[in-house]
């Protein structure tokens, strides 16, 4: 194959007077404008090419400003998910027999057409719809979403590539990676635009067919990534969007003989929930489904005594607060030697102090609003528990206040406890709030060994340390508590083609985002010899 060379989309700066700033900025005036003189974008299921509109309409608001509703959508009632099924398997052979190159040019005119032409418009969507702030969505709906499409292809072509290198003198063998037979079903999640686009295009682009049901709190952001995946060229039928009730799709998708793959990120409950629904179908499967999926996590920094106190301050609050803590690798609890304490919590103390909070329209906020009310709930339920005392050992060090007049605002908050079995040490949150553990500094492999088992989850991690015998300690001690482990610095912000992403335990199956271990997932290879 002659992909061209594939590469990193370049992150913009948004400095104060840069054009994209500008952009961006006109952008968002721009989609204030339309809302305002048109009301919230109408939102259509797509099948096969066809918009339809059901009679259960939802919205979608600004989780910064709840008053106001981005978009309405409509959702796909069970005469409509039948037809999204029927008409992908219907389109699936064309697109099946559709030659790898032309399959893998249509994604990267798409991660072309949203790095030129759609950025703003697609950040923008971002931001006012899920709460990010630019960079936030510069990292994810531009330059994320642009990478995940170009290196699909890139480790598409080298699964593809791969053959057997033995072969007798009459004999030639080869493999043949066929896309799985039946449809995949992709449910994405409201934290990453990107990863929608990714949980469908990755079986895409092998050939698969998909049913799309995005996160009702992400619906207008990743409608904007479907449409471009059509003006990129995707065959009608090929990807069908299907918002809708997540239960009444997971029904209808797992009752058919040819469910082939579930694609998820999202709650570890809700995986669980679909993987028991697809084991209770299990005998009316044509192929046993692949299931992948991408969950929770409880992510530590932990700090050796060797630590640069202040840059793991800093990566603290860069992993625990960017996007309200609204991350699967988000930092959460964080285990700090008793000798770096008095530093690590005066940085802390003094960053905090600067940080602002508000509308993502202000390019000086640093956090924002928490996506919902369910989730505004959850979190302060856990922070209020503390504040009254429900929690042995354990304290608000810093922030801790919240409201919901205009939006869904928690303060970035940090716990302090004495208990490592704290309830805050062990849950996922889900939100702006990280909890710490100071920890005797002779204790270092003790202390690691009670946070490796704290929780069920796996997915990041991070050691900060100078000393080389406590990386090769702590990297070893620390094993199985992350799919993504960092040395020195935080637990977010996975790079496509350069950290593969995801975590094993309760976090996720592990088949590493932005990968070929991924996409393998997307195959049913078949072996090939011909004796001459
Ligand atoms: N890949 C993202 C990161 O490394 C997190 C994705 C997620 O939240 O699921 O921060």
């Amino acid at each position: 194959f002659t992909l061209p060379q594939v590469r990193n989309e370049e992150m913009l700066s948004y400095a104060p007077g840069s054009v994209e700033r500008k952009k961006l900025q006109e952008a968002l005036a721009a989609m204030r404008a339309r809302l305002e003189k048109d009301g919230p974008f109408e939102i259509p299921v797509v099948v096969n090419g066809e918009q339809i509109r059901t009679n259960d309409v939802q919205t979608q608001a600004l989780p910064f400003e709840h008053k106001t509703k981005l978009a309405t959508y409509h959702q796909a009632d069970a005469a409509t998910i039948k037809k999204a099924i029927d008409t992908a398997l219907k389109v699936r052979p064309e697109w099946e027999a559709m030659p790898f190159n032309d399959r893998a040019a249509i994604f990267l005119k798409a991660a072309d057409l949203l790095a030129t032409k759609y950025r703003y418009e697609v950040m923008a969507a971002t931001m006012l719809g899920q709460g990010k702030n630019a960079w936030q969505a510069e990292i994810d709906a531009a330059t994320e979403l642009c990478d995940f499409w170009r290196f699909n292809c890139h480790f598409a072509a080298q699964i593809y590539a791969d053959q057997p290198i033995k072969n007798s003198v009459t004999t030639w063998n080869r493999m043949e990676y066929r896309p799985l037979e039946g449809f995949v079903l992709a449910y994405s999640p409201f934290n990453f635009t990107a990863i929608g686009g990714n949980l469908v295009s990755a079986p895409a682009l092998m050939g698969n067919v998909v049913l799309w049901k995005p996160s009702p709190m992400a619906m207008y952001s990743n409608y904007l990534v479907f449409q471009i995946l059509k003006e990129a060229g995707l065959p009608d039928g090929v990807i069908q969007f299907v918002p809708g009730d997540a239960a009444d799709i997971a029904k209808d998708a797992f009752a058919h003989p040819e469910f082939a793959g579930l694609h998820f990120t999202g709650s570890t409950g809700v995986f669980k929930h679909l993987w028991k629904q697809i084991g209770n179908n299990i005998d009316k499967y044509k192929s046993y489904p692949r299931i992948v999926g991408e969950t929770g996590g409880k992510n530590m920094h932990f700090l050796h005594n060797s630590a640069d106190a202040r840059n793991a301050a800093m990566q603290t609050i860069r992993g625990a607060f960017e996007y309200n803590g609204q991350k699967c690798s988000a930092t959460s609890r964080v285990y700090v030697p008793d000798n770096l304490w008095e530093e690590y919590s005066t940085v802390l103390t003094q960053e905090m102090k600067k940080l602002k909070q508000g509308p993502v329209d202000d390019f000086s906020n640093f956090t924002g609003s928490v996506i919902n009310e369910q989730s505004y709930n959850k979190i302060t339920k856990y922070v209020d528990a503390i504040k009254s005392g429900k929690e042995p050992k354990t304290k608000v060090f810093l922030g801790g206040n919240a409201s919901k007049k205009d939006g869904y605002t928690i303060e970035p908050t940090v716990i302090l406890t004495e208990n490592p079995h704290a309830t805050t040490m062990k849950e996922e949150l889900f939100g702006p709030v990280v909890t710490v553990y100071v920890y005797p500094a002779d204790q270092y492999e003790e202390t690691m060994k009670i946070a490796e088992d704290t929780t069920p989850y796996a997915l990041t991690g991070s050691l900060f340390a100078q000393d080389r015998a406590a990386i090769v300690k702590g990297t070893n001690v620390l094993r199985n508590a992350a799919g993504n482990f960092y040395v020195n610095d935080k637990s977010t912000g996975a790079v496509v083609g350069q950290q593969a992403f995801g975590g094993g335990r309760a976090s996720g199956t592990n088949d590493k985002a932005g990968s070929g271990l991924n996409l393998l997932r997307w195959v049913s290879p078949r072996t090939i010899k011909e004796t001459f």
